[in-house]
């Protein structure tokens, strides 16, 4: 991918720079990538025409040079998260580490950030980690933004908010019948019990009233176990 980019254009510095692993060297010229042999020529370099011609055009583009470093250090520094942790919580500093690890990878010093605790704050402000500092340092959390996850988390909510709909008509429904025997009875209900049948995942609702008629004491047993609760 690297090796299409137009000779001068700044994506061709950076694949150039990226190439050499921005490495400090002494008497080095990051800018023009040149190196030279002592203090001497190092100053002659910067005296040169070429550097700084070479120096002009960077100022005019260095905020571009920055912006693409940092979208591809945080593009890479993401998808080795993704691809190692999933959504799972992780030390930011281990995934950094495994990232540094990887040839031609993009030195942060290039980037917009100053520091890993910068990058990770700014991953939580642009919403793609959960971010959190203890006492072990920063950690992160993945944030798939995948259309197919999302799709299917929606799907899923959906769904949960339908079951609750369904559960609580359901109980209104059965506090209205409530209601509704106990301004039929004379006495109080002599208790109402809720009891979850928990290899089912069911809701049974045992009422059992006492009722008085004409004299006469009557135990009335209402079973309604016909509530299914969304738990699975
Ligand atoms: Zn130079």
């Amino acid at each position: 991918m690297g090796g299409k980019a137009e000779k001068g254009t700044p994506k061709y510095i950076a694949n150039k720079i990226k190439a050499k692993g921005l490495q400090k060297l002494r008497w080095y010229c990051q800018m023009c990538q040149k190196q030279c042999r002592d203090e001497n020529g190092f100053k002659c370099h910067t005296m040169s025409e070429s550097h700084q011609r070479q120096l002009l055009i960077f100022a005019d583009n260095a905020s571009k040079y920055i912006d693409d470093f940092s979208k591809e250090f945080a593009d890479g520094y993401l998808e080795l998260l993704s691809r190692q942790f999933g959504t799972k919580r992780v030390n930011a500093n281990k995934v950094y580490q495994d990232y540094i690890s990887h040839r031609d990878h993009l030195h942060m010093n290039a980037t917009q950030w100053e520091t890993l605790t910068d990058f990770v704050k700014w991953l939580g402000r642009e919403g793609k980690c959960v971010v959190d500092e203890t006492e072990k340092g920063w950690f992160v959390a993945y944030i798939d933004r995948d259309p197919a996850t999302i799709a299917a988390l929606e799907a899923k909510a959906k769904k949960e908010k339908l079951d609750k709909d369904d559960q609580e008509r359901m109980l209104e429904f059965i506090q209205k019948q409530v209601e509704r025997g106990k301004k039929e009875d004379m006495d109080e209900p002599k208790y109402t019990e809720l009891k979850r049948e928990s290899s089912q995942e069911r809701l049974t609702l045992n009422l059992t009233l006492k009722r008085k008629v004409e004299g006469e004491i009557n135990i009335v047993k209402v079973k309604t176990n016909f509530i299914q609760l969304g738990l699975n």
